[in-house]
C-alpha cells in the first residue's frame, strides 16, 4: 500500500497493518508468541536495549502483535504513541504507577467506573490525595485544584448513570494550568469521540469493551495525544528525559507502568482485539441506534420511573453530548417504578443476558446496586446517584425489533 492519503475510520483500521511490512503476505498481523528476540549480533542487542535502534527487547515491554494493535488504536485516537496493557484497569494503574508520587493531588469525578473509584481509594492510602467532584460542571473541577494537582481524570459518559463530563471546558482549564488531563474514552470509543479534540493529554481505552467488542478478550490502552507539554510535568525522572519532551511521558509510562508493573497484553488477546476493532464503526452505528430506540421506548412506558441516556432530550447533558459525540453511545440505565421488583423484571427477559460486561455484541443487563456497586455501600451509592432499583443495559447489535420486543414483553408481564 503506497503512502497514505486520508481514508475513513474503517478503511484506515482495515488496512493499517499493510502500511508496515507484511509478514509472509499475511493479511492479519501474525500472533507472535516469542518472549525473547534475537539480533544480528551483540552490538545490535545493546543498541536496541539503549533505545538507539528500534526493536523488541523482552515480551513484557513489547511484542510485534501487540505493537500492531497499538498502532491501530493510536490511529483511531490520532495520537503520537499508544501502549497496550493486559486490561483497562492495568492501563489506569500504569498512570498511578508511572506518573504519581507521594504528596501529589488528583482531581477525578464522582461518577466513575467502580473499579477506578476503588483504585483511587487505594491510591489515597498511599500518599496521593484524590478529590472526587461533579465533573459535569468545570467550576467544580476548578474549585478542587491545588498547587500540587498533577492530574485531572474524567470519563466521557459515566457508567451507569450516563453523566457527561464538561469535557471541553475541563480541557481548557487543564491547558491553562499546565495540568495533565486524562480522559477515559471507553464508553464513547474513538469512533464516537476523540478526546484529543478537547485537549486530553492521555486517553484511556478499555479494549475489553466496544473496541474488542465480542467479550472474548481483556485489554487496555493508553494513548499520548501529543496535546500535553511534558516539560511542565514535575514527575519525570532524569533517565526518561533524553529524547524530546514529547516522548517523556510515554517513555516513563512504558518503563514504570508497563515494564516494572508487568501487566502486559498477551499476543493472542491482541489478535482477538484487533479483529474486533475492524468492525468497531459498524457495531457502534448499530448499538447506538438500538440504544436510542430502547431509551425512547422505556421513557414512554409508564412502568419506568427514569431513563438515563445522553441521546434523550431529557438528559441534563444532552446538548454537550450532541455537540461532542457522533452518537450517544451503547449504554443506558433506568429505574422501574416502585412496586415492580427489578429481579422479577430481569428474569422475564429472554434475549438480554444478565451479565457484567459492556460493549459486547449481545445486550447485557445488570441490577447495579446489587452487583457492581454493592461493595461500596448504600451511602456512597446514594452520593453517586445510584438508586437501589437502577438497571444498566449495555445494548448489543441484535435486530432492533427483537430487542425492543424483549423489553416490551417483560414490562407488560410485570
Ligand atoms: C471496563 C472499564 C474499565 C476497565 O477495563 P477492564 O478492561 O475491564 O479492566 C475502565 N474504565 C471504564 C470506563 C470501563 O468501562
Amino acid at each position: 500500500m503506497t503512502e497514505k492519503k486520508s481514508y475513513g475510520f474503517t478503511t484506515t483500521i482495515l488496512h493499517n497493518d499493510r502500511r508496515k511490512n507484511i509478514e509472509h503476505g499475511s493479511l492479519h498481523k501474525p500472533v507472535h508468541t516469542s518472549v525473547a528476540f534475537g539480533y544480528k549480533d551483540a552490538r545490535q542487542l545493546a543498541s536496541v536495549f539503549q533505545g538507539k535502534e528500534p526493536g523488541f527487547r523482552y515480551g513484557r515491554q513489547g511484542n510485534p502483535t501487540v505493537s500492531a494493535l497499538e498502532d491501530k488504536i493510536n490511529n483511531m485516537e490520532q495520537g503520537v504513541a499508544t501502549l497496550c496493557f493486559a486490561t483497562g484497569m492495568a492501563a489506569i494503574g500504569a498512570v498511578f504507577q508511572g506518573l504519581l508520587r507521594a504528596g501529589d493531588h488528583v482531581v477525578s469525578t464522582s461518577f466513575l467506573f467502580g473499579n477506578t473509584n476503588s483504585l483511587w481509594q487505594t491510591v489515597a492510602g498511599q500518599g496521593v490525595a484524590v478529590d472526587f467532584v461533579d465533573a459535569t460542571d468545570v467550576n467544580n473541577v476548578e474549585a478542587a485544584l491545588q498547587p500540587h494537582t498533577r492530574i485531572v481524570f474524567v470519563e466521557t459518559i459515566a457508567n451507569p448513570r450516563t453523566q457527561v463530563a464538561d469535557l471541553k471546558r475541563i480541557g481548557e482549564l487543564c491547558k491553562a494550568r499546565g495540568i495533565l488531563y486524562i480522559v477515559d474514552n471507553t464508553m464513547t470509543t474513538p469512533y464516537l469521540f476523540v478526546p484529543k479534540a478537547v485537549g486530553a493529554g492521555l486517553v484511556v481505552n478499555s479494549l475489553t469493551k466496544s473496541i474488542g467488542g465480542h467479550g472474548a478478550a481483556l485489554g487496555g490502552a493508553l494513548t499520548d495525544t501529543g496535546e500535553y507539554d511534558w516539560g511542565r510535568f514535575p514527575n519525570i525522572y532524569e533517565n526518561y528525559k533524553k529524547a524530546a519532551p514529547a516522548q517523556w511521558g510515554i517513555t516513563q509510562i512504558r518503563a514504570k507502568g508497563l515494564r516494572d508493573f508487568g501487566a502486559s497484553l498477551g499476543p493472542e488477546a491482541a489478535h482477538h482485539i484487533a479483529l474486533g476493532a475492524e468492525t468497531l464503526a459498524l457495531r457502534m452505528e448499530r448499538t447506538c441506534a438500538n440504544a436510542k430506540a430502547l431509551a425512547e421506548m422505556l421513557e414512554a412506558d409508564d412502568r419506568v420511573a427514569a431513563v438515563y441516556y445522553p441521546g434523550l432530550e431529557s438528559h441534563p447533558q444532552h446538548a454537550i453530548a450532541s455537540s461532542l459525540f457522533r452518537a450517544a453511545g451503547s449504554l443506558l440505565s433506568f429505574e422501574l417504578k416502585d412496586g415492580i421488583d427489578c429481579f422479577d423484571f430481569l428474569n422475564r427477559l429472554k434475549l438480554a443476558v444478565p451479565a457484567s460486561n459492556l460493549g459486547d455484541t449481545r445486550t447485557l443487563i445488570i441490577p447495579v446496586a446489587h452487583t457492581i456497586f454493592y461493595e461500596m455501600g448504600a451511602e456512597r451509592r446514594a452520593s453517586m446517584g445510584i438508586a437501589e432499583s437502577l438497571i444498566r443495559v449495555s445494548v448489543g447489535i441484535e435486530d432492533t425489533e427483537d430487542l425492543l420486543g424483549d423489553f416490551r414483553e417483560a414490562l407488560a408481564a410485570c
